[in-house]
């Protein structure tokens, strides 16, 4: 007999009320218990729907007000100094570290955040001062317990576990990750006894870290603090779970540890069967077999699944289980009330996924013909008939239209001669506050409740405005604002053919922030020209630059739900075609700076070095350099990226080819700036130099500092001004305040230089 599990949860709510009401509290219009109401009913909604679709190890904890990291950070009492002198509540204090904080106790930055592990998803990273005493300091993860209970459901608290906390913190004023081994064991160890006092039957400690490439000492440690947190064990049984990769690295040594349950992941671990079959997988643990993608939003095909699950090697039992927490994935198709039944029935989101769990066991326990067969007639033909041009397209694309023509050196001159642009010119990275009015009438366009000409004046009126602003306070390429776009990637999704969309799909992006990635449907072309008419406008407006924006394809791509019936690189060239003739439309309207942002382009790195080049770097890189390749050497290429580590891929961003990059920096402390001095980058570059993702207005001093800084590490001809992202997300008090500091800081900064 098998059981069901899933790793973790959506916790959005149906229909976004954490986002809602969370944003609420950040305004002080709802008190901390409403808030708490809000959460206190998503879990316990979530919790009935897992038992319902007969899950039988549900996860709790797997809640957050904003990110499970930071809720670990603030169990292990890892709260740095300057968050503990603003002398806030609790509440208030991890809101703190999560947003920074501007008020009347204090003035201080937010944790860093990055990218968890290859997903869209953003953590704060945990960070060591000197001041930090590890310490058991929680009762959250008890009062779910307890919610739980309340609510008759008995659940596994999920806890990241200490080898993958430890590798993703950063360590400050000389202190070490080796400082805090033993304090973590103590606590780890206590929380086992805790939970065992309790009559928990089973704890899942998550280790995703465990996938990724492991050095000897890495295996060491992990089998030192486990060695001693499992020393005396309990009642409760420890659950080791994995996700998002296989642990060729550490299998045979983990899997002598004294765990209970091993969770590892069969879907993104392309190594996992591998490693059963050859090493064999413990008689007396249990195997918590990831079979239901929990990043993908297709069916599963049963029929390899069952494959699969009966070819083990002989457990001791079998649960089927997701391949991560389902976080990643919307909540149900059902509020897509939008999309034809014959769409829907290939579409699998959370709450879907939990009867596919079901049905699995099922099938694998006794066997049911007709949800076998409905299963299975999904698979039979294909979903939509092919565009069979753009395969040929593909298929005939020449060397050359993957090399921009001449050297990027060349073009520099080129440019620098027709551009003029001052030293340390200044931007912005292309979206301005989409405030309120903007969304609502946007809104009303879209339910045909204002006129297409309406909609348009309204637009105009922004970029207007907006030109008029960006001219005022004298930033040297403007952008038009991107009031138009819902979203980088749906908009550009909404113009190009083979797309679909979904009404209610939101993905957690972080914190309060939710994506709704559209899905790959068919084979893509573009339909008609998409940004040359905005630009073209706000062009027509300033005798400044207007720099062009467009989503690149490899973020288009890696933000969309992809398919699986062909490979990315086709998919991703498929888009690459189409932005392409956007790049072209835009040149041809005069347009003389362009930025094809690749946000999300280090996002998709696969985990493992060994596969970066062969399964991803090589046709993401081709991809892009496809798009600008055929512009002419006037025409200055920029793009972008966010929040991510890329400094290891530093040489692979320069092959690139574009004219100009920027980037974050700012809640990174720009360690990224020696990297690129040591290799040589060659692209000119943005440092980002005002954090976004924080309503903080940095002052022109911290800008000047933070300049100086750029200045040290490159020559001021290389280097461009402007803030780490977008500005959509922001108020447009703050925006402004922080974009004439940042244009006053670069002038000061320039005035010292000549
Ligand atoms: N051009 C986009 C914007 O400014 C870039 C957003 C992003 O990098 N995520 O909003
Ligand atoms: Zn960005």
């Amino acid at each position: 007999m098998s059981r069901t599990s899933i790793i973790g949860f959506p916790r959005i709510g149906e229909n976004r009320e954490l986002k809602f009401a969370t944003e609420k509290y950040f305004k002080k219009e709802i008190s901390e218990n409403e808030l708490q109401i809000v959460a206190s009913n998503i879990r316990k909604q979530n919790w009935h729907l897992q038992k319902k679709a007969d899950i039988e190890f549900i996860p709790s904890n797997d809640f957050s007000f904003y990110d499970q990291m930071l809720d670990t950070a603030i169990m292990l009492n890892v709260v740095p100094k300057r968050y503990k002198e603003l002398n806030l509540n609790v509440l208030d204090t991890y809101f703190a570290m999560a947003r920074g904080y501007q008020g009347e106790n204090g003035d201080v930055k937010a944790l860093s955040m990055k990218k968890w592990f290859n997903t869209n998803y953003h953590y704060l990273v945990p960070e060591f001062d000197k001041t930090i005493k590890i310490q058991l300091n929680t009762t959250k993860i008890f009062d779910e317990l307890c919610e739980a209970t309340l609510q008759n459901i008995q659940t596994k608290p999920v806890i990241i576990g200490p080898f993958t906390f430890l590798k993703l913190a950063t360590f400050k004023d000389g202190v070490k990750s080796q400082d805090f081994y033993e304090d973590l064991i103590k606590v780890y160890s206590l929380l086992l006894e805790k939970l065992s006092a309790r009559n928990v039957n089973w704890v899942q400690l998550d280790e995703p870290s465990l996938v990724c490439d492991l050095t000897k000492e890495d295996i060491e440690l992990f089998k030192h603090l486990y060695q001693s947190i499992l020393i005396r064990k309990e009642k409760t049984h420890v659950l080791l779970q994995t996700y998002f990769g296989d642990v060729r690295d550490s299998y045979q040594d983990i899997i002598q540890l004294n765990f209970d349950g091993f969770g590892l992941d069969f879907v993104e671990g392309k190594e996992t069967i591998n490693l059963l079959n050859q090493f064999d997988f413990p008689k007396t643990k249990i195997l918590f077999a990831g079979v239901i993608n929990g990043k993908n939003i297709w069916r599963n095909n049963y029929q390899k699944t069952l494959d699969l699950l009966r070819n083990l090697p002989n457990c001791f039992e079998v649960i089927i289980n997701s391949s991560c927490s389902l976080q990643h994935v919307p909540l149900t198709v059902k509020a897509e009330t939008k999309l034809a039944d014959s769409v829907k029935q290939h579409l699998s989101f959370a709450i879907e996924k939990l009867i596919e769990i079901r049905e699995i066991k099922d099938l694998l326990n006794h066997f049911h013909a007709k949800t076998f067969e409905k299963n299975q007639a999904l698979f039979k033909f294909p979903r939509t008939k092919a565009n069979t041009k753009v395969s040929e397209q593909i298929k005939e694309l020449t060397k050359a239209e993957f090399n921009r023509q001449p050297s990027r050196k060349q073009r520099r001159e080129i440019q620098t001669k027709e551009l003029n642009l001052p030293l340390l010119p200044t931007t912005t990275i292309g979206s301005f506050p989409q405030t309120a009015e903007v969304r609502k009438q946007r809104f009303a366009y879209k339910k045909e409740r204002i006129s297409k000409k309406n909609y348009a004046a309204f637009i105009k009126e922004q970029i207007n405005k907006w030109i008029i602003w960006q001219e005022s306070i004298g930033i040297d390429v403007l952008v038009h604002g991107e009031f138009e776009r819902n979203d980088m990637v749906e908009y550009f999704g909404e113009n190009l053919n083979g797309y679909i969309f979904t009404k209610n799909a939101w993905v957690q992006s972080y914190g309060n922030r939710f994506v709704k990635p559209p899905i790959v449907w068919n084979d893509v072309s573009r339909k008609q020209a998409i940004t040359v008419t905005w630009t073209s406008y706000a062009q027509s407006l300033s005798e400044k630059y207007i720099k062009g924006m467009l989503t690149g394809p490899v973020t288009i791509l890696n933000w969309s739900f992809p398919r699986e019936d062909i490979s990315l690189k086709e998919q991703a060239y498929q888009i690459a075609l189409a932005i392409r003739e956007e790049v072209l439309d835009l040149e041809s309207a005069g347009i003389s700076i362009i930025q094809i942002d690749e946000a999300a382009l280090r996002e998709k790195l696969p985990l493992r070095k060994s596969d970066w080049q062969s399964e991803y770097l090589d046709w993401a890189v081709k991809a892009f350099c496809l798009v600008h390749s055929q512009v002419s050497p006037k025409t200055q290429i920029h793009t972008h990226m966010c929040y991510s580590e890329f400094e290891e891929i530093i040489p692979t961003i320069d092959l690139l080819d574009a004219d100009v990059i920027s980037f974050e920096a700012s809640r990174s402390d720009l360690s990224i700036l020696s990297k690129l001095r040591e290799s040589n980058f060659e692209t000119l570059v943005g440092p980002g130099v005002y954090d976004i993702h924080s309503p903080r207005i940095p002052s022109v001093k911290e800008i000047e500092e933070a300049i100086e800084k750029i200045l040290t590490y490159l020559p001021a001809k290389q280097v461009w001004i402007n803030p780490d992202c977008g500005l959509k997300t922001r108020g447009i008090l703050e925006t402004k305040a922080s974009l004439k500091n940042i244009v006053q800081a670069t002038q000061a900064i320039r005035k010292q230089l000549t």
